[in-house]
């Protein structure tokens, strides 16, 4: 089986800036990565060029095992940017529509089947927003919104879900449901990357973390990460680190 993402000594710069610096890393099928770094550290552009969305200076990546320049399956793949959670979203549409969309990819210039609209509705029961259906996806919390991207995702079949710190916003309560609704995905088999500043979250959740700061630091299996000194060194004496346990 081939991962689901490979990184390869990938440096990337905006103008003089270097913001990676010969990151290698791999994430398997099935795993529950956390991204982590301080802020300004590169795991936004990290999980831009995993997707494809930027090109690397130097270094390559393959989405299941295709260059990413050729990966043309974007159906398997769910992104739930930064902004994705702001509100004032341009999405004039209705959540049961925004998660149809999902479905578009599937379908081609065709018209959405029953079954299409079924797999829609299970994506929205699946992720607990049956109820909001009929709201515009611009009148939604930023919780709210979250999962209808998720379930918009799910509905596309996508088998890795790539999440940039999707609980911005959110309130404690949705946050902990919200992450109970990616272990249940994650369990099922779907490839979860998260990218999350709060560091007793992503070890609590995370089975595999990659700790960066332009460089990579660690990359390994959470319980490694505990006992090693990468996060100090990540961020060094200056950093804050966001630090609780639930
Ligand atoms: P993180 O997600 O860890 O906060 P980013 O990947 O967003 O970090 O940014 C890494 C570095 O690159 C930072 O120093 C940031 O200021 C810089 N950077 C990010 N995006 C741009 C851009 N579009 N142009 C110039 N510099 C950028």
């Amino acid at each position: 089986m081939s991962s689901a993402v490979d990184v390869r000594d990938v440096t990337f710069s905006y103008g003089e800036k270097l913001a990676l610096d010969d990151v290698s890393l791999t994430v398997e099928e099935g795993d529950f990565l956390g991204l982590i770094g301080p802020n300004g550290s590169g795991k936004t552009t990290l999980l831009h060029i995993m997707l494809g969305l930027i090109e690397p200076d130097r270094g390559s990546v393959e989405l299941f095992g295709n260059p990413v320049d050729e990966f043309d399956a974007g159906e398997r793949i769910g992104y739930v940017s930064q902004q994705a959670t702001s509100r004032g979203g341009t999405m004039p549409v209705t959540v049961r529509e925004c998660v149809r969309m999902g479905r578009f990819a599937h379908v081609g210039h065709s018209r959405l089947t029953d079954e299409d609209r079924a797999i829609a509705e299970q994506a929205l029961e699946t992720v607990g927003i049956s109820d909001l259906a009929d709201r515009r996806v611009n009148q939604l919390s930023g919780g709210q919104r979250q999962r209808a991207y998720i379930a918009r995702a799910l509905a596309s079949e996508a088998d890795l879900l790539a999440l940039d710190e999707p609980t911005v916003g959110v309130d404690a309560e949705s946050r902990d449901a919200f992450y109970r609704l990616l272990d249940s995905l994650n369990a099922s088999g779907i490839t979860i990357i998260l990218i999350e500043h709060d560091i007793g979250v992503v070890t609590d959740r995370a089975d595999r973390i990659a700790c960066i700061n332009t460089e990579l630091y660690h990359h390994g299996d959470t319980e490694s990460f505990v006992e090693s000194d990468a996060l100090s060194e990540a961020y060094g004496a200056t950093g804050t680190v966001v630090h609780h346990h639930h």
